[in-house]
């Protein structure tokens, strides 16, 4: 099943895509009903989540690694994105005035369904309600300036969520890319995962309570580059869809 969130000008509420048509859901973490329906056009995508926190991992795709030359990390490594980062499909990211170089990250997004506390690598499925696009929008510039990476992560409208969240794939061999203005820059699939996205789950549960709504960036691959105002970016993973946003300066340009 493919789950969104929408809205019809007066609310907003989850709903199972079916081609044309939008079914309501009930909530789709504990009691995924259906309801009314909807024909999509109507109706505007929102991120599909609204998550608690965004736990994200450095360096986990090999080739990746072999790009820039380096060992392959024996842990995964964690940072964290604010929810306040959050955009849908659709919406704008702003390329903030402090940076020189704006980078997108195409990358395969899990969405946690039940709190997940000290999770085996086993029982880690248990605690996935899907999987969606994510593009880690990071300044590069200052994320080497500063040496820790929270300014560079962080700003508002840095991480576009979506289009829908797929509670049926396979995250084990999923292909995923990155179109700039049409040109498909980055092109990998998740076999190349040094970590695996059951691994991730249990390897940070251990460390957080993951609750629902919350996602795990899983990394980028190889073909990481700048964008620019003008510029649209599309991340594109099998079996989810296309999350698609264009950069604006903060004129609004
Ligand atoms: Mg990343």
């Amino acid at each position: 099943m493919l789950v969104g969130r929408f809205s019809n000008g007066r609310e907003t509420f989850y709903g199972a895509v079916l081609g044309d048509t939008v079914m309501r859901l009930k909530d789709p973490f504990t009691a995924p009903e259906l309801g009314e329906s909807y024909p999509a056009e109507r109706l505007t995508t929102l991120a599909p989540v609204r998550p608690g926190k965004a736990v994200c991992v450095g360096l986990n795709y090999r080739d990746h690694a072999r790009e820039l030359n380096m060992p392959l990390p024996d842990e995964p490594i964690l940072f964290l994105k604010p929810s306040t980062a959050v955009i849908g499909p659709g919406e704008a990211i702003v390329h903030p005035s402090q940076s020189e170089r704006v980078d997108y990250e195409a990358e395969l997004a899990v969405v946690i369904k039940k709190a997940a506390r000290r999770v085996s690598v086993e029982r880690a499925r248990e605690y996935i309600l899907g999987y969606t696009c994510a593009n880690d929008v990071t300044a590069r510039d200052l994320q080497q300036k500063d040496g820790q990476w929270t300014r560079a992560k962080s700003f508002d409208t840095f991480l576009p969520l979506g289009p829908y969240i797929a509670t049926d794939v396979d995250p084990s061999n999923l292909s995923v890319s990155l179109y700039l203005n049409g040109t498909r820059r980055q092109h990998s699939n998740t076999n190349q995962l040094i970590f695996s996205v059951y691994e991730l789950v249990s390897f940070i549960s251990h460390i957080m309570t993951l609750e629902p709504g919350d996602v795990i960036l899983t990394g980028t691959p190889a073909g990481v580059g700048p964008v620019k105002p003008g510029d649209t970016v599309e991340v594109v993973i099998e079996g989810i869809g296309r999350l698609t946003n264009r950069v604006i300066g903060e004129a609004g340009l």
